[in-house]
């Protein structure tokens, strides 16, 4: 929208943030963890120092309680040695090895045995559906339409752009961005052929409640000797959310997009953690989900079939195809660096359809739906003084007023979730019981944008 361009947003959900964007570990990587000289690093470290800004313009929380990578053996310190040469090479600002010992003393939960950590000052985190709703919120105040519900079924290259169609309605567009996350293969074949096919692999994260969020005062990335690792981070929220595993997935379930969670995944998650943080409280487990990583593959083309060969693609890739711009496999670091990739194809998008005017209303600014929790008693006064709604507590798992859920339902929450996503009503210990009949009411009752 920063163009004086027409932009419509075809999204197959109700909602935004229904794909990867809403089910990845949230956190704003600084740089170190990919290769000297690729894209995805450069993008990375571009990203981090901004991060403080959009967060501003948007009213996202973001914390940077900084990363410490842990390692138990050989293979490990080499890994995390690459690491801090590919981060120095980089220029990532706020590095330092540390001994074992300095380690541990940072956080005294991890099991003994460190035998090298890299600290990362600058690696923070966000709730990704923070950020999600937050820009969705700006483009759309900026006049983009978002039209949800609709699933793209068909490209068609015309004169002077593109029909999309919908399984509901037809559009046509001079330049066409494909961010269809784990379709993104997909729906480039509807006009173009076979290049790039994902091929996902799963993972699961456990969730525990606030009292157990303070175990660690740090992102932790453990790197295993055995390639399986563990993260920790306590989210924005002082949840700890810890994950994810990696696992190969069915057929069934990548064709599917299905997040599933598996059970022996989770308990090896559990096993893993127990080791790392011997203390750990994990009976004060609240959740559990699953996601998809979408790694990309050239294929090539035998007998009419696409068949995947050898090499992955590690670095970003956009495919530019005469007017249509796919993104496709969009993997760690995707979050960090969502706003820089985003301006790079929207200023091809743009170039493309011959909309190069800069829109001089553009406003980057969002104003966040003001949470109570995040408020002092005074300011709550204040709050509850000019509007009593504040006043009233639906959800005390997560202390979310009536307010909240009504300016959540007014901005266009249509179901519990959206309303969960934009208030955190019902990610507490209860996960809803107390509070769903009373936020379902008011969804009935409200009016929305
Ligand atoms: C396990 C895991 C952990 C991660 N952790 C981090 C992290 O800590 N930090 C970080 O920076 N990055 C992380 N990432 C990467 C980051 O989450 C992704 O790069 C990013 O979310 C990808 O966003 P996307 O828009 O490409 O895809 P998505 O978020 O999946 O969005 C694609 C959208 O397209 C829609 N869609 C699909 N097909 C169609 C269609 N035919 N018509 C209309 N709409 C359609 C979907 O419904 C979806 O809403 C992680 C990723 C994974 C998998």
């Amino acid at each position: 929208m920063r163009y004086e361009a027409d932009v419509i947003v075809l999204e197959k959900e109700q909602d935004v943030c229904h794909g990867i964007s809403k089910a990845n570990t949230g956190i704003i990587y600084s740089g170190y963890n990919n290769s000297f000289g690729s894209e995805k690093q450069k993008l990375c470290v571009q990203a981090n120092e901004d991060f403080d800004r959009l967060c501003n313009e948007l009213e996202v929380p973001f914390r940077r309680p900084g990363s410490l990578m842990i390692g138990y053996g050989p293979k490990a310190d080499s890994v995390i040695a690459r690491k801090y040469s590919d981060g120095l090479k980089g220029g990532v600002k706020g590095l330092r090895m540390l001994s074992g010992e300095e380690a541990e003393a940072m956080e005294p939960a991890l099991a003994k045995g460190i035998t090298s950590a890299l600290y990362s000052s600058e690696t923070g985190t966000v709730d990704p559906w923070d950020l999600c709703i937050a820009a969705y919120e700006n483009a759309r105040n900026n006049g983009a339409r978002f039209m949800f519900g609709q699933q793209v079924t068909s490209i068609r290259r015309e004169k002077g752009g593109f029909t999309v169609e919908t399984d509901k309605e037809i559009f046509f567009a001079a330049s066409v961005v494909n961010a269809a996350g784990l379709s993104s293969d997909t729906v480039r074949e509807l006009t173009e052929q076979p290049r790039v096919r994902l091929f996902p692999s799963s993972a699961d994260y456990i969730v525990l409640d606030r009292q157990a969020g303070a175990a660690v005062e740090h992102i932790i990335l453990h790197e295993g000797e055995d390639g399986k690792g563990l993260t920790l981070v306590q989210t924005v929220d002082g949840n700890l959310l810890i994950g994810p595993t990696n696992r190969d997935s069915s057929a069934e379930e990548a064709s599917a997009c299905d997040m599933r969670t598996d059970r022996m995944g989770l308990e090896s998650l559990e096993e893993l953690c127990a080791e790392i943080v011997p203390d750990i409280d994990l009976a004060q487990k609240i959740r559990s989900f699953g996601s998809l990583r979408p790694n990309p593959y050239y294929v090539k083309t035998e007998c009419g079939r696409a068949v995947r060969e050898d090499r992955s693609i590690k670095d970003i890739q956009i495919m530019e195809e005469r007017g249509l711009f796919s993104l496709i496999g969009i993997k760690t670091p995707g979050l960090t660096f969502s706003n820089e990739l985003g301006r790079i194809v929207a200023d091809k998008a743009a170039a493309y359809a011959g909309r190069t005017m800069l829109n001089a209303d553009f406003d980057p600014c969002r104003k966040a739906i003001i949470r109570a929790r995040d408020l002092s008693l005074e300011e709550r006064a204040a709050v509850i003084e000019k509007d009593p709604d504040y006043g009233e507590v639906l959800c005390s798992c997560m202390d979310v007023t009536l307010s909240e859920v009504k300016q959540a339902v007014k901005r266009g929450a249509y179901d519990f979730e959206s309303v969960k996503r934009r208030t955190g009503a019902g990610f507490g210990k209860c996960q809803g019981s107390r509070c769903r009949r009373r936020i379902m009411d008011i969804i009935k009752s409200e009016d929305r944008q």
